[in-house]
């Protein structure tokens, strides 16, 4: 019998580590299994290297609770240790480490966050359990099992035990606060959470329920089986038939809670289509299929692999919110840790393994190493080229997907400067025809009639008369109607100096223009039909412009400049139109235009002050706003009272 005390000294490093990780109490489960597993890795390497022969037995791990004896064990057959082993891997170093991680980080503020907290190892046993054991016994031939047992992790005792099998037993007599952990449910959850690829099997087994003997399991299942076969269906099966029934019916082997090797392990030509969407299904939940995925797989000078999927969204009801979970040899380390992976990537749903990650640093060290940005840089890099690669080869596809992933890869054009770089020529638009074409292609189409003027459409269907007169002339213009186009556009405009986007309403493009007026026309022209459809509206400083538009049918046309629009909408984004409306209303800046070869602005022009001339401007203003946007209650009030006196004309 051995007893001493364990070097941590500091009397409130308990309350330290129950404030401190408060939130991940349960990463003990993690930090016992994988000591399980490096305990099975060990004794694997040892019989590699001849050491040790292989057992029989295939290595596992056993996760049994007691919800009524409120315990916890943690069974392994793997190495082992010796009393020796015991006083220098767990008296001195599982309990220095444990110190060092805490002297290290307990004055931190909790945004210093250590991912995975990656360090407590062993010792977290303490987080949720008052008492912890470990029976042990070494593979060596002749080594005596040791009983070792700590309360509060504070002292120790240790001595001599008999244990048949060779391998570790750690049970965890859980604190009044843990409880929960003994409940099967619960458990299961923890170890899906975290152990779902670790590369030992993990079995589960509930202490409280009545454990079945294999051999009566069997005998249970046969008879519930000829029961059933008897009561539904009596006559038409005979007993020869219930016997074959019975004979292939054996009790289920135990099946293990994780899969030992992830899919991301496998070399991406042994892996089917099939299993990656079923891998998909597994550890996302989603059964939407995946549009595709990229297979990470690197050997040098770093090793990562991983698996990154493009979920399919349905941008109008889904978040575009993915999640990456983050692995350190098959053991879970965290979902979305954005030090590590480039944020727009997050859109992504995916798994990353990455053993070389210094996950025991504090978050903000990660964050300006610069091996974990080389790290980020290469996912970054995998993604880009895969969507490039596509674009080049598999058009169709590119385009069959580029309304579910672009809102993805303007966001990560947005965030990433290089990852701009890479796919600014691989991004497309659809075109007034349903057509997909880039940018260069748009302005190389329409050298001759827009220059470097860009239009585009954010709404086809209440600016579809816009859409109507651009394709009367031959133009063309982009759909783009997604909120991150806006920000895009800005992007766009500066990073190519001499291309500007406008709404397709902002202006007025000469090529709608007939024969031009001359400048006293229409200034003539203006002056009066601005003094008349300003009495007829009631209406201070409306902004008119007179042209002979080729199209006689078209009356009416308002317009907004590009600039004054997005102001407005930049001020309605941060909330600001609400101070002053007068200032940024509806509609800031617009022109009405009149078609001077229109037959109702002629009529206008000659009568400013015939019984009908008022009725017709209000409701020529009317069907240009409503051209362009929607009416305010009131004007649609009028606007449809007008229209009926206007058909009640036709009645007479
Ligand atoms: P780490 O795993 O990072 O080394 P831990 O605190 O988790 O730190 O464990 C300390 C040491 O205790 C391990 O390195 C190992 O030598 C020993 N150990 C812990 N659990 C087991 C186990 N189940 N079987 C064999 N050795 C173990
Ligand atoms: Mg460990």
């Amino acid at each position: 019998m051995k007893n001493g005390n364990l070097s941590i000294n500091s009397e409130n490093i308990f309350p330290v580590i129950k404030k401190w990780l408060y939130s991940d109490h349960d990463i003990f489960v993690r930090e016992l299994i994988s000591n399980g597993c490096d305990a099975v890795t060990k004794l694997k390497k040892l019989s590699l290297m001849g050491e040790f022969d292989e057992p029989d037995e295939p290595y596992r791990i056993d996760v049994t609770t007691s919800a009524n004896d409120k315990t916890i064990t943690f069974t392994d057959n793997g190495i082992g240790m010796t009393e020796e082993e015991v006083e220098k891997y767990i008296n001195q170093i599982a309990f220095s480490g444990a110190e060092a991680f805490l002297e290290q980080y307990k004055d931190k503020a909790t945004e210093e966050q250590i991912i995975g907290h990656f360090g407590l190892g062993f010792y977290s046993a303490f987080m949720v359990a008052d008492k912890v054991t470990i029976e042990t016994k070494s593979y060596k031939d002749g080594e005596d099992a040791v009983y070792w047992e700590c309360k509060d992790g504070l002292e120790y005792s240790m001595k001599k035990c008999i244990k048949a099998d060779r391998g570790t037993t750690i049970t965890l007599y859980l604190n009044e606060d843990s409880y929960e952990f003994a409940n099967e449910y619960r458990i299961k959850e923890v170890i899906d959470k975290y152990c779902s690829f670790m590369p030992v099997e993990i079995y589960y087994t509930n202490a409280d329920e009545p454990q079945e003997d294999p051999k009566d399991a069997t005998v249970d299942v046969d008879a519930k089986e000829v029961s059933d076969t008897a009561d539904n269906a009596e006559d038409s099966k005979g007993p020869d038939a219930d016997d074959t029934k019975t004979e292939e019916k054996k009790p289920e082997a135990p099946k293990p809670l994780n899969t030992t090797t992830p899919l991301w392990a496998k070399h991406p030509n042994d892996c089917t289509d099939e299993e990656y969407k079923e891998f998909y299904r597994k550890v996302f939940h989603d059964y939407k299929e995946p549009l595709f995925w990229i297979h990470l797989n690197m050997d040098y000078p770093f090793n990562l692999k991983g698996i990154l999927y493009f979920p399919k969204i349905n941008t109008q009801y889904d978040n575009l919110e993915g999640t990456i979970k983050l692995y350190n040899n098959q053991v879970f380390v965290a979902d979305n840790i954005k030090e590590v992976i480039p944020e727009f990537l997050m859109l992504l749903k995916g798994c990353i393994d990455c053993p070389d990650l210094p996950l025991n640093v504090s978050r903000s060290a990660l964050q300006n190493d610069g091996f974990v940005k080389k790290i980020s840089d290469y996912i970054t890099k995998k993604v880009a080229d895969k969507l490039s690669g596509m674009y080049k080869t598999h058009r169709e596809d590119y385009e069959k997907y580029w309304d579910d992933i672009n809102p993805f890869i303007k966001f990560g054009c947005l965030k990433d400067l290089k990852f701009l770089d890479k796919m600014k020529d691989f991004c497309i638009y659809k075109n007034l025809d349903g057509k997909y074409i880039t940018l260069p292609e748009y302005l190389e189409a329409g050298k001759e009639k827009y220059e470097n003027k860009v239009f585009y459409v954010t709404d086809e269907q209440a600016q579809s008369q816009y859409i109507n007169m651009f394709k009367a002339e031959g133009m063309d213009a982009l759909i783009m109607t997604q909120t991150i186009d806006s920000p895009f556009i800005t992007l766009l405009e500066q990073k190519n100096e001499n291309v500007h986007f406008y709404r397709i309403d902002a202006e007025l493009s000469d090529n709608f223009v007939g024969e031009e007026l001359s400048e006293e026309t229409a200034k003539e022209y203006k002056d009066k039909l601005t003094a008349t459809f300003e009495k007829a509206l009631d209406m201070k400083n409306l902004n008119v412009k007179v042209e002979s538009l080729k199209d006689e049918n078209t009356s009416s046309i308002l317009t907004q400049p590009e600039e004054t629009r997005r102001m407005q909408e930049m001020m309605k984004m941060y909330g600001m139109a609400g101070m002053d409306p007068s200032m940024f209303g509806q509609g800031e800046g617009e022109t009405l235009i009149l078609n001077s070869n229109n037959k109702l602005v002629k009529y206008v022009l000659d009568n400013p002050d015939s019984d009908n001339t008022a009725t017709i401007c209000c409701q020529l203003y009317d069907l240009a706003v409503l051209a362009n946007r929607p009416l305010s209650a009131e004007a649609m009030t009028k606007f449809i009272a007008r229209s009926n006196e206007i058909l009640g004309i036709l009645t007479k």
